[in-house]
């Protein structure tokens, strides 16, 4: 297991976390920010997860290729 954070009030909804890992990441309807997808946020924080191992690999790329570099792996 890997906790996931993501620094949301800096997303750029560039929408390339969500392109390369729509398993973990997804779009906010509210403020178009990234968010951690449902069945995999902490206590129901839309902002943190713990990410099974089989999507480790499309997590670190999202991470990698944020323009803005607010998601962090643990
Ligand atoms: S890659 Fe970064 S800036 Fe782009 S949508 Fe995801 S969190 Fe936001």
């Amino acid at each position: 297991m890997v906790k996931i954070t993501i620094d949301r009030p800096d997303c750029t909804s560039c929408a390339s976390c969500w392109t390369v890992c729509p398993d973990v990441f997804e779009e906010n309807p509210d403020d178009s920010f990234s968010q951690i997808c449902e069945k995999l946020r902490i206590g129901g924080d839309i902002a943190q997860g713990e990410i099974p191992d089989e999507f480790t690999a499309c997590s670190a790329e999202a991470a990698d290729l944020c323009p803005v570099q607010i998601i962090h792996l643990e």
